[in-house]
């Protein structure tokens, strides 16, 4: 047996044990992947399921180094969708049998964004008949918010933790209390204690980012026991302060082949949690996603953002299907899963079976 097999076949992962996974190459690296699909295969089935993406506004209180909607970039018109196109996107998804829908949008706290969203998940939830499902990616909020939004009607939330190395978060966000790494951690910890199925991730490829950070974000998340992952490449934005590091990152590829093997391994790691194929893995390699649920992921998210909007969401330079109706991207979804050889849960709200094995 290499090493990379004698690893593999381990319960449990030590920290070097994840370095080398992490630096793997040719034989051992698709042996990895391998596994990685052979576990999704046997404890989440071969099923992908869909979250309709609801860009919901790019306004922004943050100015995280990072990202191009960021409060300090003024290239951006900026806008918020009316609840009457969020409402045609939810009818988009129940129509076609999307029985779940994910509402994103820059970081917002005023009474009439927190009002505005729990009218808007009472709305959901009233014309779908319950049939939709959804998740929030709305940033750090109080609890009380959190409480709010989850009794009228939200089920899962995404946050990030970006790194898990407090220091290295310090290096990629103003050092402020509005942008302070105890308080996403606690805001993690808020979800979780109120009920929602809670989702994290990273950024891959940072700048100042090692290996060993990566190894280390891969414990965090076993460590917090989450119940969703969503993690993909970082990718530099012009209109951003970390874009003048651009030419000390890994080369794209690099990064994406990272992120891939960040997917295969906290697959094997964490069984039975949900992955997204995200976004920005598409961006690197038009097949990205297709490749992500080769190695583990089981969730993608089309976007139903109106195309009018999506010029202005850009997080990141060269993102996909700007200018594809939902339509479009549907159906060239459609065959790329079935090329992978998964088949998509339509209708199926596809929860985390993680969750539910916590919340018997
Ligand atoms: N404002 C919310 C949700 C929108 S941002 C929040 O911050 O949680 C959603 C995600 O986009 C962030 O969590 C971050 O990981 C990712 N992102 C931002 N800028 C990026 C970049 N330049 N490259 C890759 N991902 C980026
Ligand atoms: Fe705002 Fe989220 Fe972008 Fe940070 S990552 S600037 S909170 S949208």
């Amino acid at each position: 047996m290499t090493i990379v097999e004698e690893i593999l076949a381990k319960p449990l992962f030590s920290k070097e044990d994840l370095l080398v996974l992490l630096g793997s190459q040719n034989v051992d690296r698709l042996k990895l992947f391998e596994k990685a699909k052979e576990v999704k295969t046997t404890c989440v089935g071969r099923k992908v399921y869909f979250r309709g993406l609801i860009e919901y506004s790019n306004y922004c209180n943050k100015n995280c180094y990072y990202c191009g909607i960021r409060a300090g970039n003024s290239r951006y018109a900026r806008y918020q969708m009316t609840d009457a196109e969020v409402m045609e996107a939810v009818s988009y998804a129940l129509v076609n049998d999307y029985a779940s829908i994910v509402i994103q949008s820059g970081e917002r706290t005023g009474k009439t964004f927190v009002d505005g969203i729990e009218s808007l998940l009472k709305m959901i939830d009233r014309q779908s008949e319950g049939k939709i499902h959804v998740t929030l990616s709305l940033g750090e909020q109080t609890r009380e918010t959190y409480q709010r939004w989850f009794d009228a009607g939200a089920h899962r939330y995404l946050l990030r933790i970006e790194v898990s190395n407090p220091e290295l978060y310090l290096k990629l966000h103003p050092n402020n209390l509005q942008h302070n790494y105890q308080r996403r951690l606690d805001a993690l910890k808020t979800l979780r204690s109120i009920g929602y199925q809670v989702g994290t991730g990273v950024m891959i490829g940072l700048p100042f980012q090692t290996l060993d950070d990566l190894a280390d974000d891969l414990l965090f998340f076993r460590d917090f026991d989450i119940d969703m992952a969503g993690m993909g490449p970082y990718i530099e934005h012009a209109d951003t302060p970390l874009f003048k590091y651009r030419d000390e990152l890994l080369p794209l590829k690099e990064r994406f082949d990272l992120s891939l093997k960040m997917v295969a391994i906290l697959r094997i790691m964490m069984k039975n949690i949900n992955i997204a194929a995200t976004t920005a893995m598409q961006t690197i390699d038009p097949q990205g996603r297709e490749k992500a649920l080769m190695v583990g992921a089981n969730v993608i998210m089309p976007n139903l953002t109106p195309v009018k909007y999506r010029q202005d969401y850009l997080l990141y330079e060269n993102k996909p299907c700007l200018d594809e109706e939902a339509e479009e991207c549907k159906s060239c979804l459609e065959a790329r899963i079935h090329m992978a050889g998964d088949t998509i849960g339509y209708g199926e709200w596809g929860d985390s079976i993680h969750y539910a094995e916590r919340n018997p």
